[in-house]
């Protein structure tokens, strides 16, 4: 990665930890699931609302660290809309690109905001963090409503 890319990505997961959208309680909604890292403290309760199949909503609150916040707020805009097929799908993908021993090939386009999570992969210790919101989210599409420490 190179460095400019590697500025422009801190200064997405920072605009997204300042600003994050989609913060608050989604009310109604349809499941809710809560996350724990205890690596770093993070803490995330994530809201679901569905039409159908489809995720018509997702919000989050909690508090954390800038990338746990940041990863949570994209990925309430890159879910919203899909069904619950293509999330999965896409929850596997991003657990793929952030986990992977071998660097991803990506095209940044396509992954959009998303591919700004990648910079964790250097820092182990923070993989969890990023991890953290698409955890808790799969957990709340299981209805299970319990603590994930995933
Ligand atoms: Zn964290």
């Amino acid at each position: 990665m190179d460095d400019n890319l590697e500025d422009l990505y801190q200064e997405i997961i920072l605009s997204h930890n300042k600003r994050p959208r989609n913060e608050g309680i989604l009310d109604p909604h349809d499941s809710e699931a809560e996350g724990y890292n205890p690596l770093c403290g993070d803490r995330l309760q994530v809201y679901v609302k569905l039409a159908g199949p489809t995720i018509q909503a997702v919000q989050f609150t909690g508090q954390g660290c800038a990338i746990s916040r940041a990863s949570a707020s994209i990925m309430t805009e890159v879910v919203k809309g899909m069904d619950e097929h293509s999330l999965d799908a896409k929850i596997a993908e991003v657990m793929e690109l952030l986990t992977a021993k071998e660097e991803p090939m990506i095209d940044p386009l396509e992954l959009g905001e998303l591919a700004a999570l990648l910079g964790v992969r250097k820092f182990p210790a923070r993989v969890k963090c990023a991890t953290l919101a698409w955890h808790t989210l799969a957990a709340a599409l299981k209805q299970s409503g319990s603590i994930t420490t995933e």
